[in-house]
C-alpha cells in the first residue's frame, strides 16, 4: 500500500510553484489558491516525489501525462471557474486537473478513453473530500449527453478539431477551454457559446499536449 503524506517540505515547495506561477502570469487568485490546496505528488508515481513540485509535465501510466502546472493553470483561468458550475472535463489522466475544479466548488465530470487511467479512478484518495466529482469511462468526443447542459467544458488533449457534439452540450454562454492542433502544437482557444448555437473563438498561445484519440481503448 502506498502511503501518502503531505510534508512541510511538499507544502513549501508548493508554494514556491504556485509563487511562480503568479509570476507568470497567472492571476486568478482561487486557481492559484486551489492549486496551493492539492498535493500533486500524490498524483504521480512516488519515485517522482521530489521532482513533483518543477513546473513541468511528467509520464504516468499508459503513455499519458500529468499535465504542467503552468498549462493547468492557465486553462483553469480561463474557464472563470465559479462554486457550484457543472464542468465537463475530456482527459482525466492522473485526476489532477479535475480535482483542481473540485477544489474550487464545481461539480465536475471527467471522462477518460483509457480503461487502465479509468481503473485507478477507482482508488482515487480524495472520493470523500470530493463527492461531486465523478470519473466516466468512454470516448470524449460524444460527451455526456445525459448529464447535459454544461456550464464550462475543458479539454486536456489536443483536439484536432472542435468537437460538434461537445458544443451542442453547452449551455448558452457557456465557455469551453480547448487545445486545438496547429502544426506540431496545439492553440489554446477559448470558446463562448452563444444563444443562436453558433460561437465565438479567442486564440491564446501554443502548448503541448497529448493528442485526443476517436474511442475508447480497453
Ligand atoms: N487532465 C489530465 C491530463 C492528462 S493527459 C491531468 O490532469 O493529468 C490527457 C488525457 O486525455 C490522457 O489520459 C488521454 O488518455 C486522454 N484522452 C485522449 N483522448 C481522449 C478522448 N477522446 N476521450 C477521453 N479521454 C481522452
Amino acid at each position: 500500500m502506498r502511503k501518502y503524506e503531505d510534508t512541510y517540505r511538499h507544502k513549501g515547495l508548493r508554494k514556491q510553484l504556485v509563487d511562480q506561477l503568479r509570476s507568470n502570469g497567472i492571476t486568478d487568485e482561487n486557481v492559484l489558491c486551489a492549486m496551493n490546496n492539492i498535493p500533486r505528488h500524490f498524483f504521480m508515481d512516488s519515485a517522482l516525489d521530489n521532482i513533483a513540485y518543477e513546473d513541468r509535465a511528467f509520464p504516468i501510466s499508459d503513455g499519458q501525462t500529468i499535465s504542467q502546472p503552468y498549462t493547468v493553470a492557465f486553462q483553469t483561468q480561463l474557464l472563470q471557474v465559479k462554486t457550484g458550475e457543472k464542468i465537463l472535463e475530456i482527459g482525466t489522466g492522473s485526476m489532477f486537473q479535475a480535482t483542481v475544479l473540485a477544489e474550487m466548488g464545481a461539480r465536475v465530470f471527467t471522462i477518460e478513453r483509457q480503461k487502465g487511467l479509468f481503473e485507478k479512478t477507482k482508488n482515487f484518495i480524495f472520493k470523500a473530500k470530493y463527492p461531486f466529482l465523478k470519473f466516466f469511462y468512454g470516448d470524449g468526443f460524444e460527451g455526456l449527453p445525459t448529464f447535459a447542459p454544461f456550464d464550462k467544458v475543458i479539454i486536456t488533449a489536443g483536439a484536432p478539431f472542435v468537437p460538434p457534439k461537445l458544443i451542442e452540450q453547452m449551455k448558452p454562454g457557456a465557455l469551453m477551454v480547448i487545445p486545438v492542433d496547429e502544426g506540431a502544437h496545439q492553440r489554446m482557444l477559448r470558446i463562448t457559446k452563444n444563444n443562436d448555437g453558433t460561437y465565438m473563438e479567442e486564440a491564446f498561445q501554443n502548448f503541448s499536449f497529448v493528442p485526443m484519440l476517436t474511442g475508447k481503448n480497453a
